[in-house]
C-alpha cells in the first residue's frame, strides 16, 4: 500500500498527542493508496485498546465518501508493545475485515514503528508499506 511520509508523520504525531492512551483514526484513499488521515477519539480512553468514537466514525466516513474516496485503513497506536495486532485487535477486525490495519508502536519512544496488516478470518498478514 502506498502512503506518503507526511501521513506516517501525522499518525506518529497523533499517537504521541494521545499518550498515555492508544489513539485511533481512519485513512481515506483510493486504488490502494492512502491519501487522508482522519483523527478520531478513542472512546475507551485507555492504553489497553481502542474504540473508535461512534460520532467521529460517522463524521469521518461521510467526509471520506464526500471526497469520493474509500476507507483504506484503520490505524491505532500501541504505547508499550510492538507494532503487531493483539488478540483484541484481531477480534475487533472481525466486524470490519476490508480495510487494512495500521499500527504505530511507541514502544521505543524515539523510534516509532508503523506497520500494516490485513486481518481477516482471525488471520494476520503483514502488508508492505510503500512510503514516499
Ligand atoms: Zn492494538
Amino acid at each position: 500500500m502506498r502512503i506518503a511520509q507526511d501521513l506516517i508523520d501525522e499518525i506518529v504525531a497523533h499517537s504521541r498527542d494521545d499518550l498515555p492512551n492508544e489513539c485511533c483514526g481512519l485513512i481515506g484513499g483510493r486504488d490502494g493508496s492512502a491519501t487522508t488521515v482522519h483523527r478520531a477519539r478513542n472512546s475507551a480512553a485507555t492504553w489497553l485498546r481502542y474504540e473508535l468514537h461512534p460520532t467521529d466514525q460517522l463524521r469521518i466516513m461521510n467526509a471520506i465518501e464526500e471526497e469520493g474516496e474509500e476507507l483504506v485503513d484503520i490505524y491505532h497506536s500501541h504505547t508499550k508493545s510492538a507494532a503487531y495486532p493483539s488478540q483484541t485487535d484481531v477480534n475487533l477486525a472481525d466486524a470490519w475485515p476490508d480495510p487494512l490495519y495500521l499500527i504505530c508502536s511507541l514502544e521505543h519512544a524515539d523510534a516509532p514503528v508503523v506497520r500494516a496488516f490485513a486481518i481477516r478470518d482471525g488471520g494476520v498478514e503483514e502488508v508492505e508499506l510503500d512510503v514516499g
